[in-house]
């Protein structure tokens, strides 16, 4: 949710809030602390209407606000300096991680517009507020550019500012097996029984609108391939893969959260001694 309190906002203002918004998101310890004291600290409606995205959107602006805010933004791509200002407002949102926070595959490396400033259901009234940029993937970044918007209401992909509660109760399920001493593996989303359908709804939608699954399963079969090929060359014992892996594991985990894939899928291997047993001694 994301509300502009002063209707004579322009883009200056916004790169202030924007750098004091890194300065305090660099303290932060996660993602709901950032967001919860320091977005509400520069958005003072924030925190008081923030709900999970069932009980309201996630961006709304009213019109007098939206049409503030498209002003700004057209002032903004019409200064001489745009380029440099651009640069600016990048440089100051806080990047979650060197991780593409929509799939957790691959590096980060460019900007998205979590609401899209052009296209055909395009949303400029949010293209230069900081919350809208996500720093992702290309590959990611594409897919959501292709993808059709109804309204703000139904964007179909989890905002990893905001929505990252929702994976609360949702599992990335590993199924791992030797075949002919060869590993295969299989990736599933699994949802807790207090998941809400309508929650469960947004989760599916992003998996498969980004191709998350196919896309998991493809990473996963080249870290295992690598992890399988380390334990072989090494000689390791079974018991010395699975500490190895577990290790991996908790170092992971504390990094990037228990939904990365990585982390899911070294914990599956730390813990499944009959894959290593397999594995090395089939
Ligand atoms: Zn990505």
């Amino acid at each position: 949710m994301i509300f502009v309190d002063q209707p004579d906002i322009d883009a200056n203002d916004l790169l202030d809030r924007a750098a004091r918004l890194r300065t305090r998101g660099a303290q932060a310890q996660s993602i709901p602390e950032y967001l919860r004291e320091t977005v509400s600290a520069e958005y003072p409606h924030y925190s008081a209407s923030f709900r999970p995205r069932s009980d309201q959107p996630l961006l709304s602006l009213s019109e007098a606000e939206s049409d503030t805010m498209r002003d700004a933004y057209e002032r903004f791509q019409r200064r001489s300096a745009h380029r440099r200002d651009r640069a600016r407002i990048h440089e100051t949102v806080e990047p979650t991680g060197s991780k593409c926070p929509y799939c957790g595959i691959s590096e980060a490396t460019q900007f998205d517009h979590f609401a899209p400033k052009k296209g055909k259901c395009p949303f400029p009234q949010f293209a230069i507020l900081p919350t809208n940029l996500v720093y992702c993937c290309g590959h990611c970044n594409q897919l959501k550019a292709s993808a059709s918007h109804i309204s703000l209401a139904h964007l179909p992909f989890l905002h990893p500012y905001f929505d990252r509660e929702m994976m609360a109760g949702v599992e990335l399920v590993v199924d791992l097996d030797v075949v002919s001493g060869n590993p295969t593996l299989d990736v599933q989303i699994r949802f807790g029984t207090h998941v809400p359908p309508n929650i469960a709804a947004i989760v599916e939608s992003h998996y498969e609108r980004l191709g998350l699954l196919l896309r998991l399963r493809r990473a996963c079969v080249g870290e295992l391939g690598s992890s399988v090929y380390v334990a072989r060359a090494s000689r390791l014992s079974i018991d010395m893969a699975l500490d190895r892996h577990s290790s991996i594991a908790a170092a992971k985990l504390k990094t990037y959260g228990p939904w990365y894939w990585d982390a899911c899928l070294q914990a599956a291997l730390g813990t499944d001694e009959s894959f290593w047993r397999q594995v090395l001694t089939g």
